[in-house]
């Protein structure tokens, strides 16, 4: 068992709106090595990855583009994100 302590939560920052949130409750957005980006509901895919919040504000499709390409460095439409599997993501 590896050390650690119980009460640790992993924290990420959101891409978005740079609050510092508990992993658990966001959703990875991850480049992968084609360029493409998509929701990783698994949080393990390969590639360069953000996290968004829950925050409706940061589920906007443009704020939401706009923030996943200055996080990657990569061209992002609004519309090629699978938001529906965002806001499917608990
Ligand atoms: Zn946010």
């Amino acid at each position: 068992m590896p050390k650690r302590k119980p009460d640790h939560v992993p924290m990420r920052t959101c891409a978005i709106c740079r609050q510092v949130r508990p992993k658990r409750s966001m959703t990875r957005i991850v480049r992968g090595s084609d360029g493409s980006v998509a929701v990783d509901p698994t949080g393990k895919a390969q590639g360069r990855g953000t996290y968004v919040c829950n925050d409706p504000a940061c589920r906007e499709p443009v704020r939401l583009a706009t923030g996943i390409q200055r996080a990657l460095s990569v061209p992002v439409k609004a519309e090629a994100l699978e938001l529906e599997e965002i806001h499917a993501t608990p």
